[in-house]
C-alpha cells in the first residue's frame, strides 16, 4: 500500500456566499477538504450583485473593482470571460449643482467589471462548488453549537426560506463570511468567542440607498445617450455621492441606464424612510445633477444596510485554531471587493495551516 503524508480531509462550514465566502470555500476545497457553503439568499454573490430588468442590468452593489493584489489578479485570470475593463471610467468630480468641478484625470489604474453583469463573476467562481453540491442556498444560519454526536465538532442551526428548521452537523471548523453585525449576533446567540464579538462590534459600516433608472426612449439612431457626456462621477451634492451610466459598461446593452448612490450620511439619515419617498428625493437630486428630467421607463431603489466600511477591523481575518472558528469579509480590511477576496483567502490559509 502506498503511504501518504497528506493531512486527513477536514469538514468546513463557510457561512455567507459573498466574494469572501466563495474565495475561502474554493481555497479549502482546492486543498482537498470537504466544504459546505451556506447562504441565506437564493443566489450567490452578496453585495457583488446585479438587478436584472426588462431594460437591462444594473450593478446596484459593487460598481467596479480594482486589482492591486497579485493573488486576486491570478484568480481573475482563471475566468477571463467573466470580467472586462471598463474603459469609460475617467471619473469626474461634481460640485453640488452637478457642474464638473475638476477636469477628468486619466484614470490611474484600471477599473474592472463583471461581464455581462457584475454578478457573473461570483457565479463563475462558485460554479465548481455548486457542481459538487457544496452550496446550500436560502438557508439562514442562526446559531452554532457543539455537535450533539461529537463534542470536538460543530453543528449549525439554520432556518430555510419556508421557515423550516434544520441542523447541519459534523464540521471541524466554521468560517463566518458575513457582515460583522450578523457575525457578532450569531456568536452571541451561540454564547461563543466574546473576544471576536467585541472586535466585530468596533467595526463601522455605512448604509447606502441606491437608485436605478432606465430611459428606454433615449435609444434613438444618432443619439447615443441623453444627459451629461461623462459616464461616472463622484458628487458632492448632499444627497448623492456617486453616479454611473450602466450602459457605458462593456456588454451591458444600449438602453440608457443610471445607477445612483446616495451619500453615506443621507442614507443613514433616511435609513428607515419609505422607499417611495426615498426614490422621489433621489430622482429630484439626479435631475438637478444631470439635467435629465425625462420620465424614466423604470425606477427602483434598493437599501443596503451594510455598504461601505468606515472603520475596519484592521487585520485580514479573525481565526481561533483551538476552537476551529474564524471570520472574514471586506470589513476586516476596508470597503473594496478586493478586500473581501484577500480576507477570504487569508482566513482559508490560516485554517489550512498545520
Ligand atoms: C452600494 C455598494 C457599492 C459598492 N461599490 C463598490 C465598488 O465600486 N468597488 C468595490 O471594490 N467595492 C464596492 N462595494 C463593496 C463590495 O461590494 C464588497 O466589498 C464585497 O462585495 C463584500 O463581499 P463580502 O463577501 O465580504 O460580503 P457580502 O457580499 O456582504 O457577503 C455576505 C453574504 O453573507 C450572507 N449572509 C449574511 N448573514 C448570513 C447568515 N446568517 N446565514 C447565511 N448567509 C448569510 C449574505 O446574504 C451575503 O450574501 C460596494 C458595496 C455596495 C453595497
Amino acid at each position: 500500500m502506498p503511504t501518504t503524508n497528506a493531512a486527513p480531509a477536514r469538514n468546513f462550514a463557510v457561512i455567507g456566499a459573498g466574494l469572501a465566502g466563495i474565495t475561502a470555500a474554493r481555497t479549502l476545497a482546492q486543498a482537498g477538504h470537504r466544504v459546505q457553503l451556506f447562504e441565506k439568499a437564493l443566489k450567490v454573490g452578496g453585495r457583488m450583485a446585479s438587478r436584472h430588468t426588462p431594460f437591462g442590468t444594473f450593478d446596484h452593489g459593487t460598481q467596479f473593482f480594482t486589482v492591486r493584489d497579485e493573488r486576486f489578479a491570478a484568480a481573475l485570470a482563471t475566468t477571463p470571460s467573466a470580467c472586462r475593463r471598463w474603459s469609460a471610467t475617467a471619473v469626474r468630480v461634481l460640485d453640488p449643482l452637478g457642474r464638473v468641478a475638476e477636469a477628468a484625470q486619466p484614470t490611474p489604474e484600471a477599473h474592472w467589471v463583471g461581464t455581462p453583469a457584475m454578478d457573473v463573476l461570483p457565479k463563475h467562481w462558485a460554479q465548481p462548488l455548486a457542481d459538487s453540491g457544496a452550496i446550500t442556498l436560502g438557508t439562514h444560519v442562526q446559531a452554532m453549537e457543539r455537535d450533539a454526536l461529537d463534542a470536538q465538532r460543530w453543528q449549525l442551526n439554520t432556518r430555510g426560506d419556508d421557515g423550516s428548521v434544520h441542523v447541519f452537523a459534523g464540521f471541524d471548523a466554521v468560517l463566518l463570511a458575513i457582515p460583522p453585525a450578523h457575525a457578532a449576533a450569531l456568536l452571541e446567540r451561540s454564547r461563543l468567542a466574546p473576544t471576536f464579538v467585541s472586535r466585530m462590534r468596533e467595526v463601522e459600516i455605512a448604509p447606502c440607498w441606491t437608485l436605478m433608472l432606465a430611459f428606454p426612449q433615449a435609444v434613438q439612431p444618432g443619439l447615443p445617450h441623453i444627459g451629461p457626456q461623462w459616464n461616472a462621477a463622484l458628487s458632492t451634492h448632499h444627497r448623492i455621492a456617486w453616479l454611473a451610466r450602466e450602459s457605458s459598461k462593456p456588454g451591458r446593452g444600449a438602453v440608457e441606464r443610471w445607477t445612483v448612490q446616495a451619500s453615506p450620511a443621507w442614507s443613514a439619515e433616511h435609513l428607515d424612510d419609505d422607499p417611495q419617498r426615498v426614490e422621489a428625493k433621489l430622482r429630484k437630486a439626479f435631475a438637478e445633477i444631470t439635467g435629465i428630467r425625462a420620465e424614466p421607463g423604470h425606477a427602483q431603489v434598493k437599501r443596503w444596510r451594510y455598504a461601505k466600511t468606515t472603520a475596519p477591523l484592521g487585520r485580514s481575518h479573525l481565526w481561533d485554531g483551538r476552537l476551529g472558528l474564524g471570520a472574514c469579509g471586506d470589513w476586516c480590511l476596508g470597503y473594496r471587493l478586493e478586500h473581501a477576496f484577500v480576507s477570504g483567502l487569508e482566513l482559508a490559509l490560516a485554517a489550512l495551516a498545520p
